[in-house]
Protein backbone atom coordinates (compact mmCIF):
# COMPACT_ATOMS: atom_id res chain seq x y z
CA UNK A 1 0.00 0.00 0.00
CA UNK A 2 3.07 2.57 0.92
CA UNK A 3 4.42 1.87 -2.36
CA UNK A 4 1.29 2.45 -4.07
CA UNK A 5 1.09 5.92 -2.49
CA UNK A 6 4.46 6.60 -3.53
CA UNK A 7 3.78 5.83 -6.80
CA UNK A 8 1.01 8.14 -7.20
CA UNK A 9 3.08 10.65 -5.69
CA UNK A 10 5.76 10.46 -7.79
CA UNK A 11 3.91 9.66 -10.89
CA UNK A 12 3.32 13.47 -12.23
CA UNK A 13 7.51 13.75 -11.87
CA UNK A 14 9.63 13.78 -14.61
CA UNK A 15 13.30 11.57 -14.49
CA UNK A 16 15.64 11.90 -17.81
CA UNK A 17 17.98 9.35 -17.72
CA UNK A 18 20.98 10.66 -20.30
CA UNK A 19 23.25 7.63 -21.66
CA UNK A 20 21.52 4.61 -22.34
CA UNK A 21 24.56 1.93 -21.41
CA UNK A 22 24.29 -0.98 -18.32
CA UNK A 23 23.85 1.85 -15.67
CA UNK A 24 21.64 4.15 -17.73
CA UNK A 25 18.99 1.40 -18.30
CA UNK A 26 18.45 -0.24 -14.90
CA UNK A 27 18.63 3.33 -13.69
CA UNK A 28 15.53 3.90 -15.93
CA UNK A 29 13.90 0.41 -14.95
CA UNK A 30 14.30 1.73 -11.52
CA UNK A 31 12.88 5.01 -12.07
CA UNK A 32 10.04 3.74 -13.60
CA UNK A 33 9.16 1.08 -10.55
CA UNK A 34 9.46 3.97 -8.32
CA UNK A 35 6.55 5.80 -10.03
CA UNK A 36 8.59 8.35 -12.23
CA UNK A 37 7.46 9.12 -15.99
CA UNK A 38 10.96 8.49 -17.30
CA UNK A 39 12.49 9.80 -20.65
CA UNK A 40 16.06 8.35 -21.76
CA UNK A 41 18.03 10.10 -23.92
CA UNK A 42 21.23 9.04 -25.63
CA UNK A 43 24.05 11.22 -28.01
CA UNK A 44 24.84 8.29 -29.73
CA UNK A 45 23.30 4.98 -30.73
CA UNK A 46 21.72 2.35 -28.31
CA UNK A 47 22.58 -1.24 -28.45
CA UNK A 48 19.86 -3.59 -29.56
CA UNK A 49 19.94 -5.46 -26.89
CA UNK A 50 19.18 -1.72 -24.38
CA UNK A 51 16.57 -1.06 -26.97
CA UNK A 52 15.01 -3.87 -26.81
CA UNK A 53 14.68 -3.86 -23.16
CA UNK A 54 13.52 -0.43 -22.70
CA UNK A 55 10.60 -1.20 -25.43
CA UNK A 56 9.81 -4.35 -23.19
CA UNK A 57 9.23 -1.71 -20.31
CA UNK A 58 7.29 0.84 -22.19
CA UNK A 59 10.11 3.47 -21.49
CA UNK A 60 10.02 6.48 -23.86
CA UNK A 61 13.84 6.90 -25.25
CA UNK A 62 15.92 8.56 -27.81
CA UNK A 63 18.93 8.54 -29.66
CA UNK A 64 21.72 10.13 -31.85
CA UNK A 65 19.98 13.40 -30.15
CA UNK A 66 19.18 15.16 -27.07
CA UNK A 67 15.69 17.13 -27.06
CA UNK A 68 16.44 20.01 -24.98
CA UNK A 69 12.91 20.65 -24.54
CA UNK A 70 12.00 17.28 -23.11
CA UNK A 71 15.00 17.08 -21.55
CA UNK A 72 14.64 20.22 -19.48
CA UNK A 73 11.50 19.75 -17.94
CA UNK A 74 13.36 16.57 -15.49
CA UNK A 75 13.09 16.96 -12.16
CA UNK A 76 16.12 15.38 -11.95
CA UNK A 77 18.65 13.98 -14.30
CA UNK A 78 20.61 10.56 -13.73
CA UNK A 79 23.78 11.06 -16.10
CA UNK A 80 25.99 8.04 -17.20
CA UNK A 81 29.22 8.66 -15.89
CA UNK A 82 30.50 8.49 -19.41
CA UNK A 83 29.37 11.91 -19.82
CA UNK A 84 31.65 14.94 -18.91
CA UNK A 85 30.26 18.10 -17.85
CA UNK A 86 31.73 19.86 -20.49
CA UNK A 87 28.91 18.24 -22.66
CA UNK A 88 26.60 21.15 -24.00
CA UNK A 89 23.35 19.27 -22.94
CA UNK A 90 24.81 19.49 -19.24
CA UNK A 91 25.89 23.02 -19.33
CA UNK A 92 22.07 23.49 -20.02
CA UNK A 93 20.55 21.30 -17.77
CA UNK A 94 23.13 22.77 -15.16
CA UNK A 95 21.74 26.36 -16.21
CA UNK A 96 18.02 25.39 -15.40
CA UNK A 97 19.16 24.03 -11.94
CA UNK A 98 18.37 20.84 -12.64
CA UNK A 99 20.04 18.41 -9.90
CA UNK A 100 22.41 16.24 -12.02
CA UNK A 101 22.93 12.33 -10.31
CA UNK A 102 24.63 9.36 -10.74
CA UNK A 103 22.60 6.17 -10.80
CA UNK A 104 24.05 4.90 -8.14
CA UNK A 105 23.11 7.97 -6.46
CA UNK A 106 19.97 7.33 -7.35
CA UNK A 107 19.56 3.48 -6.42
CA UNK A 108 20.99 4.33 -2.77
CA UNK A 109 17.96 6.15 -1.82
CA UNK A 110 15.69 2.95 -2.91
CA UNK A 111 18.14 0.06 -0.46
CA UNK A 112 19.11 0.09 2.96
CA UNK A 113 21.77 -2.87 1.87
CA UNK A 114 25.19 -2.03 3.43
CA UNK A 115 27.57 -0.49 0.74
CA UNK A 116 31.00 -1.66 0.49
CA UNK A 117 32.36 0.85 -1.89
CA UNK A 118 35.22 0.19 -3.64
CA UNK A 119 37.37 2.76 -5.74
CA UNK A 120 40.90 3.58 -6.26
CA UNK A 121 42.79 4.43 -9.88
CA UNK A 122 44.09 0.47 -10.48
CA UNK A 123 42.72 -2.48 -8.60
CA UNK A 124 39.03 -1.68 -8.77
CA UNK A 125 37.78 -5.08 -10.27
CA UNK A 126 40.06 -7.03 -9.39
CA UNK A 127 39.70 -6.25 -5.37
CA UNK A 128 35.57 -5.89 -6.04
CA UNK A 129 35.61 -9.27 -7.40
CA UNK A 130 37.40 -10.88 -4.77
CA UNK A 131 35.84 -9.13 -1.69
CA UNK A 132 33.14 -10.19 -3.76
CA UNK A 133 34.43 -13.94 -3.39
CA UNK A 134 34.96 -13.84 0.16
CA UNK A 135 31.57 -12.30 1.44
CA UNK A 136 29.56 -14.59 -0.88
CA UNK A 137 31.74 -17.85 0.28
CA UNK A 138 31.17 -17.24 3.80
CA UNK A 139 27.46 -17.35 2.68
CA UNK A 140 26.22 -13.58 2.96
CA UNK A 141 23.47 -12.34 0.78
CA UNK A 142 25.56 -10.04 -1.25
CA UNK A 143 25.34 -8.35 -4.78
CA UNK A 144 28.08 -6.95 -6.93
CA UNK A 145 27.53 -4.04 -8.76
CA UNK A 146 28.88 -0.50 -9.70
CA UNK A 147 31.02 -0.31 -12.81
CA UNK A 148 30.88 -4.45 -13.27
CA UNK A 149 27.90 -6.91 -14.19
CA UNK A 150 24.53 -5.74 -13.64
CA UNK A 151 23.71 -2.19 -12.87
CA UNK A 152 23.44 -1.17 -9.36
CA UNK A 153 19.64 0.04 -10.17
CA UNK A 154 18.77 -2.82 -11.56
CA UNK A 155 19.89 -5.04 -8.91
CA UNK A 156 18.28 -2.39 -6.44
CA UNK A 157 15.00 -3.23 -8.33
CA UNK A 158 14.79 -6.81 -9.02
CA UNK A 159 16.76 -7.97 -6.13
CA UNK A 160 16.71 -8.22 -2.14
CA UNK A 161 20.33 -8.39 -1.04
CA UNK A 162 21.80 -7.61 2.62
CA UNK A 163 25.17 -6.20 1.01
CA UNK A 164 26.14 -4.72 -2.26
CA UNK A 165 30.07 -4.81 -3.02
CA UNK A 166 30.66 -1.96 -5.64
CA UNK A 167 32.74 -0.78 -8.13
CA UNK A 168 32.78 2.68 -7.79
CA UNK A 169 34.95 5.22 -10.71
CA UNK A 170 36.02 9.01 -9.96
CA UNK A 171 33.34 9.57 -12.81
CA UNK A 172 30.24 7.92 -10.51
CA UNK A 173 31.72 9.85 -7.34
CA UNK A 174 31.73 13.23 -9.14
CA UNK A 175 27.67 12.94 -9.14
CA UNK A 176 27.21 11.70 -5.79
CA UNK A 177 26.34 13.78 -2.98
CA UNK A 178 23.80 11.92 -0.34
CA UNK A 179 25.33 8.34 -0.83
CA UNK A 180 26.70 6.76 2.10
CA UNK A 181 29.10 4.10 1.84
CA UNK A 182 29.50 2.05 4.98
CA UNK A 183 33.11 0.67 4.31
CA UNK A 184 34.84 2.33 1.61
CA UNK A 185 38.08 1.11 0.37
CA UNK A 186 40.46 3.78 -1.13
CA UNK A 187 43.34 1.59 -3.31
CA UNK A 188 45.30 3.70 -4.37
CA UNK A 189 45.58 7.62 -6.43
CA UNK A 190 47.72 8.01 -9.73
CA UNK A 191 47.56 9.94 -12.87
CA UNK A 192 44.64 8.75 -14.71
CA UNK A 193 41.41 10.62 -16.71
CA UNK A 194 43.01 13.86 -15.95
CA UNK A 195 41.53 15.48 -19.39
CA UNK A 196 38.24 14.96 -16.91
CA UNK A 197 39.82 17.21 -14.42
CA UNK A 198 41.28 20.15 -15.97
CA UNK A 199 44.21 18.17 -16.18
CA UNK A 200 44.83 18.33 -11.78
CA UNK A 201 45.70 15.80 -10.02
CA UNK A 202 44.45 17.39 -6.90
CA UNK A 203 40.95 17.76 -8.76
CA UNK A 204 41.10 13.94 -9.42
CA UNK A 205 41.93 12.62 -5.83
CA UNK A 206 39.51 15.22 -4.29
CA UNK A 207 36.82 12.97 -6.38
CA UNK A 208 38.24 9.64 -5.31
CA UNK A 209 38.16 10.94 -1.35
CA UNK A 210 34.63 11.17 -2.34
CA UNK A 211 34.01 7.56 -1.47
CA UNK A 212 34.03 9.22 2.77
CA UNK A 213 31.82 11.54 2.26
CA UNK A 214 28.46 11.10 4.56
CA UNK A 215 30.53 8.32 6.46
CA UNK A 216 29.60 8.16 10.50
CA UNK A 217 31.73 6.79 13.19
CA UNK A 218 30.18 3.96 12.77
CA UNK A 219 31.81 3.22 9.16
CA UNK A 220 34.74 2.12 8.18
CA UNK A 221 37.65 3.70 5.84
CA UNK A 222 40.36 1.40 4.58
CA UNK A 223 43.33 2.87 2.32
CA UNK A 224 46.58 2.02 1.59
CA UNK A 225 49.62 4.09 3.62
CA UNK A 226 52.10 3.25 0.97
CA UNK A 227 50.47 5.16 -1.62
CA UNK A 228 52.04 8.81 -1.48
CA UNK A 229 48.59 10.84 -3.41
CA UNK A 230 46.66 9.11 -1.04
CA UNK A 231 48.78 10.51 2.51
CA UNK A 232 49.21 13.66 0.72
CA UNK A 233 45.25 14.10 -0.16
CA UNK A 234 44.67 12.83 3.68
CA UNK A 235 46.12 15.50 5.64
CA UNK A 236 44.16 18.62 5.53
CA UNK A 237 40.30 15.82 5.41
CA UNK A 238 38.78 15.16 8.31
CA UNK A 239 37.52 11.50 8.45
CA UNK A 240 34.19 10.23 10.50
CA UNK A 241 35.23 6.83 9.67
CA UNK A 242 36.96 4.81 12.04
CA UNK A 243 40.85 4.01 9.51
CA UNK A 244 41.98 0.64 8.78
CA UNK A 245 45.54 1.31 6.51
CA UNK A 246 47.22 -1.72 5.01
CA UNK A 247 50.88 -1.29 4.26
CA UNK A 248 53.69 -3.42 2.48
CA UNK A 249 56.28 -1.45 4.00
CA UNK A 250 55.60 -0.96 7.63
CA UNK A 251 53.68 -2.34 10.31
CA UNK A 252 50.15 -1.25 11.05
CA UNK A 253 48.28 -1.72 14.71
CA UNK A 254 45.02 -1.29 13.00
CA UNK A 255 44.68 -2.67 9.66
CA UNK A 256 46.95 -4.72 7.58
CA UNK A 257 50.81 -5.43 7.16
CA UNK A 258 53.49 -7.89 6.02
CA UNK A 259 55.21 -9.68 8.16
CA UNK A 260 57.24 -12.05 6.34
CA UNK A 261 55.50 -13.16 3.62
CA UNK A 262 52.58 -13.40 5.37
CA UNK A 263 49.47 -10.63 5.52
CA UNK A 264 48.55 -10.12 8.99
CA UNK A 265 45.19 -8.42 9.78
CA UNK A 266 44.35 -6.69 13.05
CA UNK A 267 41.33 -5.22 13.43
CA UNK A 268 40.42 -4.56 17.32
CA UNK A 269 39.86 -8.14 18.64
CA UNK A 270 39.60 -9.46 15.55
CA UNK A 271 42.93 -11.24 14.04
CA UNK A 272 43.48 -12.70 10.05
CA UNK A 273 47.14 -14.11 9.05
CA UNK A 274 47.98 -15.91 5.83
CA UNK A 275 50.84 -16.69 3.46
CA UNK A 276 50.95 -14.69 0.40
CA UNK A 277 52.32 -17.97 -1.41
CA UNK A 278 49.04 -18.95 -0.81
CA UNK A 279 46.95 -16.17 -2.24
CA UNK A 280 45.55 -17.10 -5.73
CA UNK A 281 46.55 -13.38 -6.70
CA UNK A 282 49.70 -13.27 -7.22
CA UNK A 283 52.28 -9.93 -7.54
CA UNK A 284 52.83 -7.20 -5.33
CA UNK A 285 49.42 -4.96 -6.44
CA UNK A 286 47.46 -8.00 -5.76
CA UNK A 287 49.02 -8.13 -2.05
CA UNK A 288 47.21 -4.99 -1.87
CA UNK A 289 44.11 -5.84 -3.23
CA UNK A 290 44.34 -8.96 -1.31
CA UNK A 291 44.85 -7.31 1.78
CA UNK A 292 41.66 -4.71 1.34
CA UNK A 293 39.52 -7.48 0.56
CA UNK A 294 41.01 -9.20 3.66
CA UNK A 295 40.24 -6.29 5.99
CA UNK A 296 36.13 -5.67 4.76
CA UNK A 297 35.97 -9.32 5.28
CA UNK A 298 37.69 -8.87 9.15
CA UNK A 299 35.15 -5.96 9.16
CA UNK A 300 32.24 -8.13 8.68
CA UNK A 301 33.58 -10.58 11.33
CA UNK A 302 33.83 -13.50 8.90
CA UNK A 303 35.72 -16.80 10.30
CA UNK A 304 39.45 -17.29 9.00
CA UNK A 305 39.27 -20.24 7.45
CA UNK A 306 36.33 -19.38 4.97
CA UNK A 307 38.30 -16.14 4.02
CA UNK A 308 41.76 -18.09 3.62
CA UNK A 309 39.92 -20.52 1.33
CA UNK A 310 38.51 -17.74 -0.45
CA UNK A 311 41.66 -15.37 -0.84
CA UNK A 312 43.07 -19.00 -1.93
CA UNK A 313 40.80 -20.51 -4.88
CA UNK A 314 39.24 -17.22 -6.48
CA UNK A 315 40.13 -16.92 -10.19
CA UNK A 316 41.73 -14.69 -11.80
CA UNK A 317 39.50 -12.41 -14.11
CA UNK A 318 39.55 -11.81 -17.70
CA UNK A 319 42.29 -9.52 -19.25
CA UNK A 320 43.79 -8.87 -15.88
CA UNK A 321 47.04 -10.74 -15.64
CA UNK A 322 45.20 -13.46 -17.02
CA UNK A 323 47.07 -16.40 -18.25
CA UNK A 324 46.04 -17.47 -21.80
CA UNK A 325 48.79 -20.44 -22.57
CA UNK A 326 51.95 -22.21 -22.26
CA UNK A 327 53.64 -22.92 -26.01
CA UNK A 328 56.54 -24.35 -26.56
CA UNK A 329 57.61 -23.28 -22.62
CA UNK A 330 56.41 -20.01 -23.72
CA UNK A 331 53.85 -18.68 -21.35
CA UNK A 332 51.32 -16.28 -22.83
CA UNK A 333 49.41 -13.45 -20.16
CA UNK A 334 46.67 -10.98 -21.37
CA UNK A 335 46.79 -8.26 -19.16
CA UNK A 336 44.87 -6.10 -22.17
CA UNK A 337 43.21 -4.08 -19.21
CA UNK A 338 46.46 -2.43 -18.16
CA UNK A 339 45.60 0.73 -19.98
CA UNK A 340 47.83 3.17 -18.11
CA UNK A 341 51.84 3.09 -16.79
CA UNK A 342 50.97 2.79 -13.38
CA UNK A 343 49.41 -0.79 -14.32
CA UNK A 344 52.05 -2.06 -16.48
CA UNK A 345 54.46 -1.32 -13.98
CA UNK A 346 52.61 -3.47 -11.66
CA UNK A 347 52.38 -6.30 -14.14
CA UNK A 348 55.97 -6.27 -15.00
CA UNK A 349 57.14 -6.44 -11.18
CA UNK A 350 55.35 -9.62 -10.83
CA UNK A 351 57.09 -10.99 -13.68
CA UNK A 352 59.71 -13.65 -12.67
CA UNK A 353 61.29 -14.53 -16.16
CA UNK A 354 62.46 -12.42 -18.86
CA UNK A 355 59.56 -11.08 -20.68
CA UNK A 356 58.57 -10.25 -24.17
CA UNK A 357 56.76 -7.04 -23.66
CA UNK A 358 53.53 -5.89 -25.74
CA UNK A 359 52.90 -2.11 -25.45
CA UNK A 360 51.07 0.63 -26.96
CA UNK A 361 47.49 2.12 -28.48
CA UNK A 362 46.21 5.16 -27.68
CA UNK A 363 48.40 7.12 -25.37
CA UNK A 364 46.91 9.02 -23.02
CA UNK A 365 49.96 11.25 -22.50
CA UNK A 366 51.95 8.37 -20.25
CA UNK A 367 54.81 9.03 -18.52
CA UNK A 368 57.43 5.82 -19.34
CA UNK A 369 59.75 6.55 -17.32
CA UNK A 370 58.46 4.59 -14.39
CA UNK A 371 59.05 1.39 -15.88
CA UNK A 372 62.25 2.04 -16.98
CA UNK A 373 63.98 0.16 -14.39
CA UNK A 374 61.88 -3.02 -14.55
CA UNK A 375 62.15 -2.73 -18.32
CA UNK A 376 65.92 -2.70 -18.35
CA UNK A 377 65.46 -5.67 -15.96
CA UNK A 378 63.13 -8.21 -17.44
CA UNK A 379 62.40 -7.10 -20.88
CA UNK A 380 64.07 -8.84 -23.38
CA UNK A 381 62.03 -7.26 -26.67
CA UNK A 382 59.08 -4.72 -26.82
CA UNK A 383 56.37 -5.57 -29.76
CA UNK A 384 54.54 -2.07 -29.81
CA UNK A 385 50.88 -2.82 -31.25
CA UNK A 386 49.39 0.44 -32.42
CA UNK A 387 48.77 2.73 -34.79
CA UNK A 388 51.48 5.65 -33.93
CA UNK A 389 54.15 3.85 -32.14
CA UNK A 390 57.08 6.41 -31.60
CA UNK A 391 57.04 7.47 -28.09
CA UNK A 392 57.49 3.99 -27.17
CA UNK A 393 60.56 3.81 -29.57
CA UNK A 394 61.52 7.42 -27.89
CA UNK A 395 60.98 6.22 -24.26
CA UNK A 396 62.74 3.07 -24.72
CA UNK A 397 65.81 2.69 -27.73
CA UNK A 398 68.41 3.09 -24.99
CA UNK A 399 66.84 0.47 -22.84
CA UNK A 400 65.88 -1.93 -24.95
CA UNK A 401 67.48 -3.18 -27.93
CA UNK A 402 64.97 -4.87 -30.53
CA UNK A 403 61.59 -2.93 -30.63
CA UNK A 404 59.18 -4.03 -33.75
CA UNK A 405 55.64 -2.34 -34.84
CA UNK A 406 52.69 -4.57 -35.42
CA UNK A 407 49.22 -3.58 -36.06
CA UNK A 408 47.20 -6.59 -35.14
CA UNK A 409 46.79 -8.82 -32.51
CA UNK A 410 47.50 -11.76 -35.10
CA UNK A 411 50.63 -10.14 -36.01
CA UNK A 412 51.79 -9.21 -32.56
CA UNK A 413 51.45 -12.87 -31.09
CA UNK A 414 53.61 -14.14 -33.70
CA UNK A 415 56.17 -11.83 -34.14
CA UNK A 416 56.47 -12.11 -30.02
CA UNK A 417 56.22 -16.09 -29.70
CA UNK A 418 59.57 -15.92 -32.65
CA UNK A 419 61.31 -13.48 -29.47
CA UNK A 420 60.53 -15.48 -27.62
CA UNK A 421 62.11 -18.32 -25.94
CA UNK A 422 61.47 -21.41 -23.39
CA UNK A 423 60.54 -20.38 -20.01
CA UNK A 424 60.36 -16.88 -21.11
CA UNK A 425 57.08 -14.95 -20.65
CA UNK A 426 54.73 -12.58 -23.40
CA UNK A 427 52.31 -10.45 -22.01
CA UNK A 428 50.18 -8.01 -23.56
CA UNK A 429 50.18 -4.97 -20.81
CA UNK A 430 50.24 -2.36 -23.12
CA UNK A 431 49.60 0.91 -20.83
CA UNK A 432 47.26 2.31 -22.97
CA UNK A 433 43.53 2.25 -24.02
CA UNK A 434 42.58 0.21 -27.50
CA UNK A 435 40.64 1.92 -29.42
CA UNK A 436 42.91 2.97 -32.27
CA UNK A 437 43.02 -1.02 -33.25
CA UNK A 438 40.10 -2.47 -30.94
CA UNK A 439 37.11 -1.55 -30.08
CA UNK A 440 37.71 -1.61 -26.21
CA UNK A 441 40.25 -3.41 -24.30
CA UNK A 442 37.94 -6.25 -23.94
CA UNK A 443 38.37 -6.57 -27.94
CA UNK A 444 42.18 -6.57 -27.69
CA UNK A 445 42.10 -9.07 -25.00
CA UNK A 446 40.03 -11.74 -27.24
CA UNK A 447 41.70 -10.72 -30.04
CA UNK A 448 44.90 -11.92 -28.56
CA UNK A 449 43.89 -15.34 -26.73
CA UNK A 450 42.49 -16.12 -30.42
CA UNK A 451 45.64 -15.48 -31.96
CA UNK A 452 47.98 -17.14 -29.56
CA UNK A 453 45.56 -19.91 -29.23
CA UNK A 454 46.36 -20.81 -33.19
CA UNK A 455 49.72 -19.88 -32.80
P1 LIG B 1 40.48 -1.16 -12.41
O1 LIG B 1 39.15 -1.82 -12.29
O2 LIG B 1 40.72 -0.16 -11.32
O3 LIG B 1 40.78 -0.61 -13.77
P2 LIG B 1 41.61 -3.85 -12.44
O4 LIG B 1 41.35 -4.61 -11.20
O5 LIG B 1 40.78 -4.13 -13.63
O6 LIG B 1 41.58 -2.28 -12.13
O7 LIG B 1 43.15 -4.03 -12.82
C1 LIG B 1 43.68 -3.38 -13.97
C2 LIG B 1 45.16 -3.58 -14.03
O8 LIG B 1 45.75 -2.75 -13.02
C3 LIG B 1 45.63 -4.98 -13.71
O9 LIG B 1 45.76 -5.72 -14.88
C4 LIG B 1 46.96 -4.80 -13.02
O10 LIG B 1 47.98 -4.75 -13.97
C5 LIG B 1 46.83 -3.41 -12.38
N1 LIG B 1 46.52 -3.41 -10.93
C6 LIG B 1 45.63 -4.19 -10.26
N2 LIG B 1 45.61 -3.88 -8.95
C7 LIG B 1 46.48 -2.88 -8.76
C8 LIG B 1 46.90 -2.12 -7.61
N3 LIG B 1 46.41 -2.35 -6.39
N4 LIG B 1 47.84 -1.17 -7.82
C9 LIG B 1 48.33 -0.94 -9.04
N5 LIG B 1 47.99 -1.61 -10.15
C10 LIG B 1 47.07 -2.57 -10.03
Amino acid sequence: MVYRRKELMESNKKIVVLGAGESGVGAAYLAQQQGYEVFVSDFGGITDNYKEQLQGWNIRFEENQHTEAEILKAVEVIKSPGIPDKAPIIKKIKEKAIPIISEIEFAGRYTNAKIIGITGSNGKTTTSSLTYHILKNAGLNVGLAGNIGKSFAYQVATEKFDLYVLEISSFMLDDMFSFKVDIAVLLNITPDHLDRYDYKLENYAASKFRISQNQTAGDYFIYCADDPETIKGMVGRSFAAQQLPFSIEKKIEQGAYLEQDNIVINIHQQHFQMSIHELALQGKHNIYNSMASGIVAKVLELRNPSMRESMGNFKSIEHRLESVAVISGISFINDSKATNVNSTWYALESMTSDVVLILGGVDKGNDYGMLKDLVRQKVKAIVCLGKDNRRIHDAFEDVVEIIVNTYSAQEAATVSYHLATKGDTVLLSPACASFDLFKNYEDRGRQFKQAVKEL
